[in-house]
């Protein structure tokens, strides 16, 4: 009965207890979340299930400290953080890769993309972006001038994360808290707690003061409320699904809330495209982190004269993704989250089967292994492309004219990202001013962006309010003016 590495790592690590301003919580108690590795089905370990007094308790520890950090020491944290996660880089993507079932290219993609947010935390801080305002500008005016300066807000920050990228969405929350002097109560997704176990300490290790970060780990049902409602949290900022995010909103009241939700981002060819690249983008924007990235591709609009040729292609690059056992450095794409997930995506497929949808590869599944899938003759109306369907399937409807294009690309609740494949002036212009979305990206994936660059979406994908990290830096700090006299 020997455990795996990974089980051994979290053990060494005690990544099974909580860290509430720096102290281990909670192991070995009885009432705990039990942590399997979705392609073994292994035990990996448990994290304790918090009370809301412990919840309160980190709230507490939060609110009565003050940083005081200036921008050489925080910018010296976030560097020294990122060198920690660089160097242990394989061990870090081993985690993720057992606790997610993501494969070793994906989880050593994200452990890149967590030192990057890391190294933009460190160089965004070094920057005062303090604007001034002189006073004489029109005949009211005055010898004066307006200035302003930002401040890390009263209390705390409330951060809830989803399984998706286990520790760069737990990174996007605490790197623009540290950055900007923020304290912060994180609770990870119950589905994959131990990399945000894991990167809390790799902060402290590196010199952040404890009680700038704590993670509560539980059961959403017993402490989700006192996350949202704590009088401490200034803001709640949330990544996850439409549903959990809309009642956020609704319980959140009077305090900030950056709210980062699903989506149902389209690919769309034009019959100019070059379709060898956009049948390349297509199942990498479709595949990759099995499937589960918020911009992931979820339909495919393809110009009807074009439909055939790249749909063959498709099927082809579809064919030759590898996926099976995530540890395996050869595969391309390991399991989803858990076998309720690659059921449900199992059961959406055959439903628009029984629609009238034609299967050209794929719809197989053992166990959270769910095999990249394509389908045509898809339409809007089908739950698959209607609701967001977080796995690796990619659906393939035909238009006629651009108008349909937009029509069918709007048409959803969503309002993500997007991908166009056309080297047309005039279909870009009309595609960046008229999809509904926070991101346009012409001849790229729809998740193409730098981690510091601004991100998010609108309608039932996000208020608007961006993150990446020079955004998540504004929207995490008080911008106060002050004025002086200018004689
Ligand atoms: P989820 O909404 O099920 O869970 C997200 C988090 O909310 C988890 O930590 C969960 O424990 C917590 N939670 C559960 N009930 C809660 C409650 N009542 N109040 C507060 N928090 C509660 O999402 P998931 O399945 O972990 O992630 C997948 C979803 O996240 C997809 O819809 C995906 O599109 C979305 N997502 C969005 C972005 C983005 O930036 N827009 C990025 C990644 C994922």
């Amino acid at each position: 009965n020997r455990s795996s590495p990974a089980a051994e790592f979290i053990h060494e690590h005690q990544l099974d207890a909580m860290r509430i301003a720096g102290r281990r919580v909670g192991a070995g108690r009885e009432s705990v979340i039990g942590v399997s590795n979705p392609y073994t089905g292994e035990r990996l370990g448990s994290v304790p299930k918090a009370s809301v007094g412990e919840v309160r308790e980190a709230f507490a520890a939060a609110a009565a400290f003050k940083a005081r950090l200036t921008r050489f020491e925080r910018a010296a944290i976030l560097n020294q953080a990122a060198a920690i996660v660089r160097e242990r880089a394989s061990e870090i993507s081993a985690l993720i890769t057992a606790e997610s079932g993501l494969c070793v290219k994906d989880s050593m993609y994200e452990t890149g993309r967590v030192a990057d947010v890391l190294l933009f935390g460190a160089t965004e801080v070094l920057r005062d972006d303090g604007q001034i305002f002189s006073c004489d500008l029109t005949p009211q005016g005055k010898k004066r001038r307006v200035y302003t300066q930002r401040a890390p807000l009263l209390g705390a920050i409330s951060a809830i994360t989803p399984f998706n990228h286990p520790m760069n969405q737990v990174a996007h929350k605490v790197v623009p808290s540290v950055a900007t002097n923020n304290r912060m109560v994180l609770k990870p997704s119950e589905k994959v707690p131990f990399s945000a176990i894991l990167f809390a300490d790799i902060l402290y290790e590196a010199g952040l003061p404890p009680a700038m970060l704590s993670i509560v780990t539980g059961d959403p049902r017993e402490i989700a409320d006192e996350l949202i409602t704590n009088e401490a949290a200034d803001l709640v900022t949330f990544t996850g699904g439409v549903a959990i995010g809309k009642h956020i909103a609704a319980r959140a009241g009077y305090r900030r809330i950056v709210l980062e939700l699903g989506g149902n981002d389209p690919l769309i060819v034009m019959e100019d495209a070059d379709l060898e690249e956009a049948s390349t983008l297509a199942v990498q924007g479709s595949y990759k982190n099995s499937g589960q990235r918020c911009t992931a591709i979820k339909r495919m609009l393809v110009h009807e004269s074009v439909a055939a040729e790249f749909t063959e292609r498709v099927v082809a690059k579809t064919q030759a993704w590898k996926h099976g056992d995530p540890g395996d450095p050869g595969m391309d794409m390991g399991t989803v989250i858990d076998e309720a997930a690659a059921r449900l995506f199992e059961a959406r497929v055959e439903e628009a089967l029984a629609q009238g949808a034609r299967l050209l590869a794929g719809q197989r599944r053992e166990g959270a292994l769910f095999a990249p899938t394509v389908l045509d003759r898809v339409r809007p109306e089908m739950t698959v492309v209607r609701e967001e369907t977080f796995g690796p399937v990619s659906p393939i409807l035909t238009f006629r004219h651009i108008d349909e294009a937009i029509a069918l690309s709007n048409g959803t609740a969503y309002g993500l990202s997007s991908s166009v494949c056309t080297n047309r002036l005039d279909y870009i212009t009309r595609f960046v001013d008229e999809l509904q979305v926070g991101t346009v990206n012409v001849r790229e994936v729809p998740g193409y962006r730098l981690e510091l660059t601004p991100f998010g979406g609108i309608k039932d994908s996000g208020l608007g309010y961006k993150e990446g990290v020079q955004e998540a830096m504004k929207s995490f700090t008080n911008l106060k003016t002050y004025s002086l006299p200018w004689h």
